[in-house]
């Protein structure tokens, strides 16, 4: 039944463990279409009806060539002892989904002998255009190696692998990626938790989000991005990101960024689906022209024109211009105090109750173990006027933030706030603290409940004052600050600043 009978790339085989599978018969070069198939028997997803389910089964099997029948009749039947019909269980065992929504299944005869890997090398899907079933290498696939792709549909870690391969398939996984020894298993792992937190994170606020807050939600399609690449080639969630990420830039008028972003989203889909797929034909129309996409004229805030793209860029300096990545500072070149990403108000803060996923990842190393949060996305840097304070048994101050609104800020640290000299404590000096949380004290309105002396600076600069910058730059501490990376989280950093991190 494959489309490339006349120089078949696989074989149908035994395989030690799994029954039958395909194997390559010799090498396959990456985004090569393996096999194009019909199907031979198809059916409703949902069967309302059993009897009438039986009955159009028979009619289909009943049409067979005797090769065909045969070779249905071997397959395997994981369901041979619940008392349906042999061509049920075959069915309920085999079948694969089938046409663009996924709303039937069906069975052909080769792709249904594919077996599942967590590291698939290869990937299924319906074509509409030429309604046909494909396969293809998402990766190169060497002579005698199995062909495999991925039976369920949600990128998961192991544990919520194999329970759905239990209660789906009856059978563990003892793929490659499922046999990793512990450490690299949880580096997979929390790479998968993380790519589905933060498919959450960018789909959440949806077409709102992407308007109110573009630059965050780039970030995050940012590192899902680099996600999938450290996890493994061409993963079927890559060209949607990339999708994603053209979307943000559609939206808010930057079609030059929209145009690569398409692009690329197109590239991915030709080698999983190949270049006659309906995926491939919309993204590379909407490559041509972006403006086509009906987010197009919400917002002008990134407006460019489709062939803005700067031309004297290496390919370092392209993906951090593509992804608008901030770039170190040059001394002297103070941060943008407007971005309420690096510079939140209060109400920006996350909670210091949950781990909130938006602002810490799931990687908890070095000193965001003590937190017991994992590590922060980026650098945060909560910037407010002394409008008050007091000692009673702590320092404690009222705190103006960016929007005006006052807040209390309380001095947990071992010190009880002693560590802030008596001459940086006056009203009207600017207090920095990094990392900074929501805290919901018990006697108080909800504040700042200050622990690490590390993390707070106070100065002499008033951030609505006169030349702010000027006076900011000023301060050794908050002048390396204002040159770090702000989007590029390595480590936490800590006053006093030590040199070299910045
Ligand atoms: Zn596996």
């Amino acid at each position: 039944m494959s489309s490339s009978a006349s120089d078949p790339m696989y074989a149908i085989q035994q395989i030690p463990g799994k029954g039958k599978g395909l194997v390559a018969t010799r090498k396959i070069p990456m985004g090569t279409r393996i096999l194009s198939e019909k199907p031979i028997i198809r059916f409703p997803e949902a069967a309302p009806d059993s009897q009438k389910l039986e009955a159009s089964i028979r009619r289909q099997v009943d049409v067979l060539t005797p090769a065909q029948r045969q070779s249905f009749l071997s397959m395997h039947n994981l369901y041979a002892d619940d008392g349906g019909s042999q061509e049920l269980g075959i069915i309920r065992t085999n079948a694969l989904p089938f046409g663009d929504n996924e709303l039937e299944g069906a069975i052909f005869l080769d792709a249904c002998r594919i077996n599942h890997a967590c590291d698939n090398n290869a990937q299924k899907s319906w074509n509409e255009n030429i309604k046909r079933h494909t396969i293809h290498a998402l990766r190169d696939i060497e002579k005698d190696e199995e062909i495999t792709i991925y039976y369920i549909a949600v990128v998961n870690n192991r544990e919520a692998r194999q329970e759905a391969f239990r209660r789906k398939f009856a059978f563990t996984c003892s793929c490659r990626l499922c046999s990793l020894p512990p450490d690299q298993s949880q580096e997979s792992d929390r790479r998968l938790d993380e790519i589905l937190k933060l498919d959450g994170l960018i789909g959440r606020d949806g077409l709102m989000g992407i308007l109110s807050t573009p630059l965050r939600i780039l970030r995050y399609v940012d590192q899902q991005i680099c996600l999938y690449n450290k996890q493994g080639p061409n993963d079927v969630g890559l060209p949607r990101a990339y999708l994603d990420a053209a979307q943000i830039a559609i939206a808010n008028g930057d079609l030059a960024r929209a145009r690569i972003f398409t692009e690329r989203a197109a590239t991915g889909w030709t080698i999983l689906e190949g270049g006659d797929s309906s995926k491939v034909l919309q993204t590379r129309a909407l490559s041509q022209d972006p403006s086509k996409h009906h987010f197009y004229g919400m917002s002008t805030k990134w407006k460019t024109a489709v062939d803005d793209i700067p031309g004297s860029l290496d390919s370092t300096q392209l993906e951090d211009w593509l992804w608008r990545r901030e770039k170190p500072k040059q001394p002297g070149q103070p941060a943008d105090l407007r971005n309420r990403t690096t510079f939140p108000a209060f109400t920006d803060l996350p909670s210091e109750r949950d781990v909130d996923a938006e602002f810490y990842s799931s990687a908890i190393t070095g000193n965001a173990r003590s937190t017991g949060h994992g590590q922060p996305r980026w650098h945060w840097l909560f910037l407010a006027e002394i409008v008050d304070f007091a000692t009673l048994v702590r320092l404690q101050m009222d705190v103006k933030d960016v929007d005006g609104a006052t807040v209390p800020l309380f001095f947990y640290t071992d010190g009880r706030g002693s560590e802030l000299a008596p001459s940086q404590v006056r009203k009207g000096y600017t207090i920095a603290i990094l990392y900074a949380q929501h805290h919901a004290f018990m006697f108080s309105e909800p504040g700042i409940r200050h622990e690490e002396p590390t993390k707070l600076k106070s100065t002499g600069w008033n951030k609505n004052g006169h030349k702010a910058d000027c006076k900011l730059l000023k301060d050794a501490d908050l002048k390396g600050l204002f040159s770090l990376d702000w989007d590029n989280f390595e480590r936490r950093v800590e006053f006093p600043l030590v040199t070299g991190t910045v």
